[in-house]
């Protein structure tokens, strides 16, 4: 089992899904290395995450803070190549904030002030995106978007984080084309933020598309796309 081979499906999967990358991008009129592939690896072993990162990840994403803890340690890997991704409960927050380069799913102002409070005892700033519900989903966490622009005002002014741009995850769909509409409503939303210039707040990161439907979210303009199954494989 030490040999790599029993992995080289994942270092396929990877090429297979840069290529798709770069075919969105140019389709969209964008430049590939604009698109920044995030490996999610939850439920996978720390030794296929390190196939992985030997075979071109460079970044990944875990939804659990006791995964992250637990593998960590494991990884050939610096937390600046680690995301939180899922939702996050405020008990938690100080336990992941050391380990990660961002939190990509802040869905209140309290969970923000909580994640700026432990940053700054660290003496950093914490880099966050804003998690939105676009699909007005009920089991799912995100600011819907009415009520989002105010909250950002008010995330704004927490000393402790930096607000980097939004994340979300559209409801499911039976065909990847049906998703588009989300993720456009998504790039709408970056573009009126933007527009406001808000003082700390930047709109860089469009964090949307997962292996079902990542090529449409670049069409739609994601800048941030994150495959697990299509790497790793089925979980179980
Ligand atoms: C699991 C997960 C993904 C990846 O899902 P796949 O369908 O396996 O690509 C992306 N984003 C979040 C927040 C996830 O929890």
């Amino acid at each position: 089992m030490s040999s790599q081979g029993v992995y080289d499906d994942i270092a396929e999967n990877i090429a297979i899904v840069k290529d798709n990358i770069a075919s969105s991008a140019i389709k969209s009129g964008r430049n590939p290395e604009d698109i920044t592939l995030m490996a999610v690896t939850k439920t996978v072993d720390s030794d296929r995450i390190n196939f992985a990162l030997q075979s071109g990840i460079s970044l990944i994403g875990e939804n659990k803070v006791q995964e992250i803890l637990k593998k960590s340690p494991e990884l050939s890997i610096t937390k600046q190549q680690i995301h939180m991704i899922g939702h996050l409960q405020r008990n938690k927050v100080n336990q992941v904030v050391p380990h990660v380069a961002m939190i990509q799913s802040v869905d209140s102002v309290r969970l923000a002030k909580e994640i700026a409070k432990k940053a700054l005892a660290l003496g950093e700033n914490m880099p966050v995106l804003v998690q939105v519900n676009i699909g007005r989903e009920e089991n799912k966490s995100g600011f819907l978007a009415e009520t989002l622009e105010e909250a950002l005002f008010e995330m704004a002014e927490i000393e402790g984080i930096k607000i980097e741009g939004l994340m979300t995850i559209p409801p499911f769909v039976e065909k990847p084309e049906m998703a588009r509409p989300y993720f456009s409503k998504m790039k709408a939303l970056q573009v009126d933020i933007m527009a406001k210039k808000i003082d700390n707040i930047s709109m860089n990161t469009l964090s949307m598309g997962m292996s079902m439907d990542y090529q449409q979210a670049i069409l739609e303009g994601a800048t941030l796309v994150r495959v697990g199954s299509s790497i790793f494989g089925k979980r179980n």
